[in-house]
């Protein structure tokens, strides 16, 4: 453990893992970072990823658990109806949990995780009009991308997930539900994940910047899309042997606060 990035340190976490057991162990992190950084809502919302192969199967945790209990080779596989195929701890998953994520999966193959919350500046983000932003450095990761929904209630009907999909379209990976919080999806755990700190922190500062009342400092269109665009080169730069190094820095981090996610 004692290796920062590379082969090595991939090597210990992922020791001879098979893709499932690989997405397993990345999905269970997820669950342990949401909670680390105070981002869980007791036991409600949810972090769901696909199981590799030609199922349409997902992971996902045991319904009541606290999200630092969640465990590799704990987790649910359910369908996309929610229906589960395999329960190892017998806890049942939360089916009406999983509708929001069955609908992002079913409509974007292209998407491997779809990640959930419901935090403080989430939700206040989600309850304005303006949605995020680009009024400083992180928030302009966000200035293109950002999809909204509009809120219709809890109880989420067929309807309502074909207008979800279609608000989402077929490129963003980011998406404010209007009113109730906020979803990150990725090609894989670590993306969605490192989408949902960067966010969860701009919902904070913008929170901070409106309360404090004062005149806020404007940032011309053309820097802003300068600034977007050197966001995406540094995510394309920072991978190493497939794998993002923060996500691989955020695995360190587990190791030492929260190791039992990878049982
Ligand atoms: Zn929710």
């Amino acid at each position: 453990m004692s290796q920062l990035s590379g082969t090595d340190f991939v090597t210990d976490i992922y020791p001879n893992l098979s893709e499932e057991e690989r997405v397993r162990v990345d999905l269970a992190a997820a669950y342990h970072l949401i909670e680390h950084f105070q981002m869980s809502d007791s036991i409600y919302t949810h972090i769901s990823a696909r199981v590799p192969g030609d199922n349409e199967y997902f992971l996902i945790n045991p319904y009541g658990t606290r999200f630092s209990e969640v465990k590799a080779s704990q987790l649910v596989t359910i369908d996309l109806d929610g229906k589960i195929i395999d329960d190892p701890c017998q806890m049942g998953a939360n089916p009406a949990g999983f509708t929001i994520h069955s609908a992002i999966h079913a409509a974007r193959h292209d998407l491997k995780c779809a990640l959930h919350t419901h935090t403080v500046a989430g939700v206040s983000i989600a309850s304005t009009q303006t949605g995020i932003l680009p009024i400083n450095q992180w928030s302009l990761q966000f200035y293109h991308g950002v999809s909204r929904h509009a809120y219709e209630g809890i109880a989420l009907n067929l309807e309502e997930r074909e207008r979800l999909v279609n608000d989402l379209g077929s490129e963003n990976k980011i998406m404010i539900l209007d009113n109730h919080g906020l979803m990150t999806m990725g090609e894989n755990v670590g993306e969605a994940f490192t989408l949902m700190f960067n966010l969860e922190r701009v919902c904070k500062v913008q929170m901070s910047v409106l309360a404090s009342g004062q005149a806020v400092n404007q940032i011309d269109s053309s820097v802003c899309d300068l600034t977007y665009q050197q966001y995406k080169q540094f995510a394309e730069m920072s991978l190493r042997d497939g794998f993002h190094v923060e996500w691989l820095a955020y695995l360190r981090l587990l190791e030492k606060v929260s190791p039992s996610y990878k049982e």
